[in-house]
């Protein structure tokens, strides 16, 4: 039988979770879910100076809003925890001893000048920079007096001469020399892991069978391999590992806050749907072929297979995302919709919450479902619907003064007096008749005035419908304020 899979999704949050992180997560999530194995949460907190309680907290927020649901981590335990590195010290302090004893590792005690000053020759002599080895191979009587003079000593990896070699699922054999990997330190002078140590020893306590993530940490693969070494793992129950390509931004550089948006949590107050993200970040640098692009959580999971992830980079397109997104709001019920938009109207204040406001948000969502792209734009959208003290905006004043939209006005405003059912067919009827046929006015002109005056915004949903959610006596008044002005 096969093994079971086990994959990890293993982030330091050190601010709100990024796109680039997100697309890691969602393709652990996936090759999980594809291969019916665990998905293993695990947050990285040793560099307690970054990571805190509030970043680790919205991580597991953010991770549970996208519907990454995972089998072992926080807040739900598992066989190998804790899953928090903070809770885990014991264990790295213990394996950094016995790699000690191994002669694996040992106590470097140079200090950070000294060690800046060698690094000065190393680039003057024109030698690749890095841990020249000078304290490998102290004898008892130096370590000792460095011990006396109170000097705090770090516990670096001993890296033979030699090169690592390990195939990538998705870069193939890839080779590092060590002339490249100098010896790296595992433990901190404070005692504290850093992160090549705890990765690479949870990896293995964890019974990790795959590594996805970034291709930022593809260099860091051969010192978590001597780390496994040192632990005496053999080497086919070395996790195998795939990189994934980088997430570039429009100008092609790598993305960052300067060329886009990369904290999720942007994302989710701009009102876009998790499931949106989701689907659109499973194109950056996957495909399900067939030009397919809309999809579902569970049709990522069934279709995800690592063969499918490209090498080169993915280019971030906002355009592309919100597209999607627009398609994805489309395809909500209008349920789905109402409870998705409610704390978008509440935040902007367009609502309190009673239920006569809901039910009339209810009755409005129809009208922009198709018309909007983002959640966002709801509240601007509705509310003309709810406005206590209504006024048309500044900038569309000039629409509905002008002479033409005057009369445009007065016009329907005796035509909708008189009209007995107020339903939107029975207004189009009415204003098309007079307005249109009668006047020979042009639709956009005529509808636009009279949108203005009714919502008081160039930014709202049909006309006939707006009129008909607004109630005659309120269009009406609306109308004659309008003419007023
Ligand atoms: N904690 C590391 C990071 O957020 C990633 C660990 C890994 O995936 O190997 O950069
Ligand atoms: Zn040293």
């Amino acid at each position: 039988m096969a093994k079971q899979v086990r994959v990890r999704f293993a982030p330091s949050p050190t601010g709100d979770l990024h796109v680039g992180n997100i697309r890691t997560a969602l393709f652990d999530w996936a090759y999980a879910r594809h291969t019916n194995g665990k998905f293993i949460f695990r947050i990285e907190d040793t560099d307690t100076t970054r990571v805190t309680d509030e970043y680790i907290a919205a991580a597991i927020d953010t991770l549970k809003w996208l519907g990454l649901d995972w089998d072992e981590g926080p807040e739900i335990g598992g066989e190998y925890g804790p899953y928090l590195q903070s809770q885990r010290l014991d264990i790295y302090a213990d394996w950094a001893q016995k790699f000690i004893v191994q002669k694996d590792a040992y106590y470097c005690y140079c200090t950070a000048e000294e060690l800046e000053e060698r690094r000065d020759a190393q680039k003057a002599a024109n030698v690749a920079p890095g841990y020249d080895g000078k304290c490998r191979n102290l004898s008892e009587n130096q370590l000792a007096s460095f011990k006396a003079e109170d000097r705090l000593g770090v516990v670096r990896m001993r890296m033979p001469e030699g090169e690592t070699t390990f195939v990538d699922q998705i870069r193939g054999e890839i080779s590092f020399d060590h002339k490249f990997v100098p010896d790296f330190v595992l433990v901190r002078g404070d005692g504290s892991p850093l992160y090549t140590l705890a990765v690479a020893v949870d990896d293995i306590s964890m019974k990790v069978t795959h590594i996805l993530r970034g291709e930022d940490l593809l260099s860091s693969t051969p010192r978590q391999i001597r780390v496994y070494q040192a632990m005496g793992v053999k080497e086919e129950d070395y996790p195998t590992f795939a990189h994934l390509p980088f997430v570039m931004g429009q100008d092609n550089a790598k993305l960052s806050k300067r060329n886009g948006e990369v904290s999720i949590a942007w994302y989710r107050d701009k009102g876009f749907l998790p499931e949106a993200i989701c689907n659109y970040l499973a194109l950056l640098g996957w495909s399900p072929g067939d030009d397919v692009e809309n999809i579902t959580m569970q049709q990522l999971a069934e279709l995800f297979t690592v063969e499918r992830v490209n090498s080169s980079p993915a280019r971030f397109d906002m355009k592309k995302l919100e597209a999607i997104n627009g398609d994805k709001i489309r395809a909500l019920t209008l349920d789905d919709f109402l409870e998705r938009s409610l704390p978008f109207l509440k935040s902007a204040q367009v609502i309190m919450g009673s239920d006569d406001e809901i039910a009339l948000v209810k009755s409005a969502l129809p009208i922009i479902q198709e018309r909007i792209t983002r959640l966002d734009e709801v509240p601007a959208m509705l509310k003309f619907l709810f406005t206590k003290n209504f006024a048309v905006e500044e900038d569309s004043l000039s629409k509905v003064t002008d002479t033409a939209s005057k009369e445009v006005l007065k016009r329907s405003l005796a035509e909708l007096t008189a009209l007995g059912e107020w339903t939107h067919e029975s207004i189009e009827a009415t204003l098309r008749s007079s307005l249109i046929e009668e006047l020979g006015l042009k639709p956009r002109i005529a509808f636009g005035s009279l949108r203005i005056a009714v919502t008081g915004s160039t930014i709202s949903p049909p006309l006939f419908e707006s009129m008909e959610l607004l109630g005659k006596i309120v269009s009406l008044k609306r109308i004659s304020s309008a003419l007023a002005l």
